[in-house]
C-alpha cells in the first residue's frame, strides 16, 4: 500500500483525497486544513484523519469540536508520498518542508514548472516521469490539451496547433472571482502561457494559445484548430478520439449544448460532485478540412486533473506501467462515459 497525505484540502485537494481513498493500492493517511471551516468538517464526515496545516492552530480545531490527528509534520512522517494541493505559490513555500522530511511530493499546475523534477500528464509523459523525485501535475487546461494533442501527434503528426481558451472566471465556490459582465482577454498578450506549458509535456508539438476569461463557473471551453501532417477523414479522427479513455465524445442528438447540460448529465449518471474527469469533445464539432482539424472541447477544471494525480502517485512510487496505472485509476473511479 502506498501511504498518501494530501496537504491543502480545497477544490482539488478534496477530490484527490476521495480518489486516493478509492484506490485498492493506496491508503489515504490524512488531509490538512488551515482552519476548522466547513471543508474540515466535510473531511471528518468522510472519515478522513485531519491534520493541522499550521502548528499553533491545533487548539482552534479542538475548540470547534474537530479533533486533529496531528500537525503537517506528523502527517509527513507517516506517508510515502505527499500531494500538495495548496493555492498557487504556496507549494513552492512548502517544498523545503517536504524535502526536510524526505517525502516525495506531487505539486499542482499553479506552481512554476521548475518546482518539480518533471511535469506530468498520464497520456503525455507517464514514462518520461519515471525516476523523478517529485512531479508537477499540469493545470486543467494543459491536461485537456495534452490528452487531445498526444494521440493526434502520435497518429497523424501535428504541424501546428492553435487553440483559443475561454476560461471560467472562477470555480463555483469562489464568490469573489470574476468578471461578472464581460469577456476579457487574459492575458492580453498572445500567445498565452498555456502553449509553453503543453510543451512541458509534449516538447515537440508546435502549439500557440490565446486565452480569455468569461463570466461562467462550470467549465473551460477550447476552440481548437490543428494542422496535421496527414489528411485523415473526419470519421477517422472521431474514432481515434473516441478510443481515448479520458476523452468523452458528446454524442450528436444527446441534447448537450453546453457546460450546464454537461454538468447536469454528470450529476444524473451519479458522478461525485457532478465531476467530469474526461475532456468533453462535441462529436459533431470534429471536422477535417484538408489537413486542418477543428473541434470544440470543454474541460471541467475542478476534476480533470484528479485521475492524473492518482497516476502521478504510481509513477513516483511504483513500477506500474502507464497502461496498468491508467486502467486501475479509471476502473476504481469510473472514468469513461
Ligand atoms: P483552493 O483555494 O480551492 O484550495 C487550496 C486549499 O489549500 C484551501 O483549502 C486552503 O485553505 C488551503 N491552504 C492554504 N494555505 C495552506 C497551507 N499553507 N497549508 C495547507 N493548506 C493550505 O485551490 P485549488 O483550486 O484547489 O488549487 C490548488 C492548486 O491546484 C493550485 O496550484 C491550482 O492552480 C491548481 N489547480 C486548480 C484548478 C481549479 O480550477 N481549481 C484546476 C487545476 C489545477
Amino acid at each position: 500500500m502506498i501511504r498518501v497525505g494530501v496537504n491543502g484540502y480545497g477544490t482539488i485537494g478534496k477530490r484527490v483525497a476521495d480518489a486516493v481513498a478509492a484506490q485498492p493500492d493506496m491508503e489515504l493517511v490524512g488531509v490538512t486544513k488551515t482552519s476548522p471551516n466547513y471543508g474540515a468538517e466535510g473531511a471528518v464526515r468522510r472519515g478522513y484523519d485531519l491534520y493541522a496545516a499550521i502548528d499553533d492552530r491545533v487548539d482552534e480545531f479542538e475548540a470547534a469540536g474537530l479533533g486533529v490527528a496531528g500537525t503537517l509534520a506528523d502527517l509527513l512522517d507517516a506517508v510515502d508520498v505527499v500531494v500538495d494541493c495548496c493555492p498557487s505559490g504556496v507549494g513552492e513555500r512548502n517544498r523545503p518542508t517536504y524535502e526536510a522530511h524526505d517525502v516525495p511530493a506531487i505539486y499542482q499546475g499553479g506552481e512554476d514548472a521548475d518546482i518539480a523534477d518533471a511535469s506530468f500528464n498520464a497520456r503525455g509523459s507517464y514514462e518520461a516521469a519515471r525516476g523523478a523525485g517529485s512531479l508537477r501535475v499540469v493545470s486543467c487546461n494543459t491536461t485537456g490539451l495534452s490528452r487531445l494533442l498526444a494521440p493526434l501527434d502520435e497518429t497523424y503528426g501535428v504541424e501546428k496547433a492553435r487553440v483559443t481558451l475561454v476560461r471560467r472566471g472562477g470555480d463555483p465556490s469562489e464568490t469573489d472571482r470574476g468578471p461578472i459582465n464581460d469577456v476579457v482577454p487574459d492575458p492580453t498578450t498572445v500567445p498565452s502561457h498555456h502553449g509553453p506549458d503543453v510543451n512541458e509535456i509534449l516538447p515537440d508539438v508546435d502549439v500557440d494559445t490565446a486565452a480569455l476569461r468569461a463570466p461562467v463557473t462550470a467549465m473551460h471551453t477550447h476552440s481548437v484548430n490543428v494542422t496535421l501532417d496527414e489528411e485523415p477523414s473526419t470519421e477517422a479522427v472521431r474514432d481515434l478520439l473516441g478510443g481515448e479513455s479520458r476523452v468523452f465524445l458528446i454524442p450528436e442528438g444527446a441534447g448537450i449544448d453546453g457546460a450546464g447540460a454537461l454538468k447536469d448529465y454528470a450529476a444524473d449518471v451519479g458522478r461525485p460532485r457532478g465531476d467530469l474527469w474526461e475532456n468533453c469533445v462535441w462529436e459533431e464539432s470534429i471536422s477535417v478540412e484538408g489537413r486542418d482539424l477543428y473541434l470544440f472541447q470543454n474541460v471541467h477544471q475542478e476534476a480533470d486533473v484528479v485521475p492524473e494525480n492518482v497516476d502521478a502517485i504510481r509513477a513516483l512510487a511504483t513500477d506500474a506501467s502507464r497502461a496498468e496505472s491508467v486502467a486501475r485509476t479509471d476502473e476504481s473511479l469510473g472514468v469513461g462515459l
